[in-house]
């Protein structure tokens, strides 16, 4: 009750900021003494901040109540096939720093095993000079996890990646809580708590890259499904004997408009001699974007395609789901309008009209570091916020 009453303060504070010990009693309806008695206990673990009530500064008003930022660190990691990413942030949430790590193209186990704690020295380092201690740290990684036993269990990008125990890796050089989750439930809690109060009752987000992913937070919570691998978006099957998919069926849609997949279709069209700036040397959904800026017929047709298969992934997880945000992210985004444009028009084909009512569809403005900040954000609500291990 009392370790409720505890949490309950952080995340009011963490909402609101600052707050006097009578707008508490208000908010939560308690007598002043439990209130008062919580508030001391977190005063004397430097978890509050309170101005001495007799201060000049203060006056005769009553003074407001604070989380200590400096009472400790939490790190965010998000591990990819080209780079690590670790950020910081403070008690209250704002971001400290971040740091990047790129890997070798091809990267193996040992290379992002390195890296990893190259990244974990640097930043005990420099929490070391400021002085303040990281209290617990959460993992983004780009495969399928056991977030219970805090293992990654695969991830076909990275050689050998398969059963890696990572959180226990981490804890032998930083020995504090350690969480474990996907990239795309990391991604997806970073977008939902960038968003103002009251926050949507359902988010879902949308990696548009060479990758699919999704994630939906629902309720405040990440949505997981039974054993951890719902919202695969990116695998749900949206062309009947489609092309081979790297989980081993067909037709998924991250095999239909991938990367591998565009690529088939440019070489295609190079020795049909169709006229188009796409070329195979230089291609990435960046250079399709830019393509289809300069009015290329070609870049267009395989848009519409795409958009058609994505029209057909999406409208079935509305169907499904009833999101009441939809957050697009990843560089097929960069197509901007036109894809928003498109994409709702086949959702009003193919969804049911009810289930459209009020859906917001948006482009993100988060940029590259925003999945690694998504996992600070979580080690921070289930430790300090959930007054946990502290
Ligand atoms: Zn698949």
């Amino acid at each position: 009750m009392i370790k409720n009453l505890h949490s309950n303060i952080l995340n009011k504070l963490y909402q609101r900021e600052k707050m006097t010990r009578i707008e508490l009693v208000e908010e939560f309806q308690i007598r002043p003494a439990t209130l008062y008695d919580a508030v001391n206990s977190l005063k004397k673990k430097g978890i509050l901040l309170e101005p001495d009530r007799k201060s000049k500064k203060t006056g005769r008003k009553a003074p407001e109540i604070s989380i200590n930022e400096r009472h400790g660190y939490y790190g965010g990691i998000e591990i990819r096939d080209d780079e690590i990413i670790f950020v910081t942030l403070n008690a209250c949430g704002n971001l400290e720093g971040a740091e990047q790590l790129p890997l070798s193209s091809h990267p193996k186990v040992e290379d992002v095993h390195e890296a990893l704690t190259q990244l974990l020295k640097n930043q005990l380092q420099k929490s070391d000079r400021i002085g303040i201690p990281y209290r617990a740290i959460a993992v983004a990684d780009l495969g399928l996890v056991d977030n219970q036993k805090g293992i990654s269990l695969k991830a076909i990008n990275i050689q050998g990646w398969e059963l890696i125990p990572i959180c226990h890796w981490i804890q032998k050089i930083v020995q504090v809580p350690v969480q474990l989750y996907s990239a795309n439930n990391a991604r997806a809690y970073r977008e939902y708590r960038a968003l103002p109060y009251p926050r949507p009752y359902s988010l879902l987000h949308i990696e548009l890259d060479h990758g699919i992913g999704s994630g939906l937070i629902q309720n405040g919570e990440i949505y997981n499904g039974f054993n951890g691998c719902a919202l695969e978006i990116g695998h749900l099957i949206v062309e009947e004997n489609g092309p081979h998919c790297l989980c081993g069926n067909r037709g998924c849609l991250e095999s239909v408009i991938g990367k591998i997949s565009l690529e088939k279709r440019i070489n295609g069209l190079k020795q049909e001699n169709v006229n188009t700036v796409l070329n195979l040397e230089s291609f990435d959904y960046s250079a399709f974007s830019k393509a289809l800026q300069t009015s290329d017929k070609a870049a267009f047709g395989i848009f519409m395609e795409i958009v058609k298969f994505l029209g057909i992934g999406i409208s079935s997880t509305v169907t499904l789901l009833n999101p009441e945000k939809i957050i697009l992210s990843g560089r097929l985004t960069n197509t901007g309008e036109k894809l928003l444009t498109l994409l709702r028009q086949q959702l009003s084909m193919r969804c049911l009209p009810h289930a459209l009512k009020n859906l917001e569809i948006l482009i993100s403005s988060f940029d590259h570091t925003a999945t690694a900040e998504g996992a600070a954000a979580l080690a921070l609500r289930e430790n300090l916020l959930n007054y946990k291990n502290i």
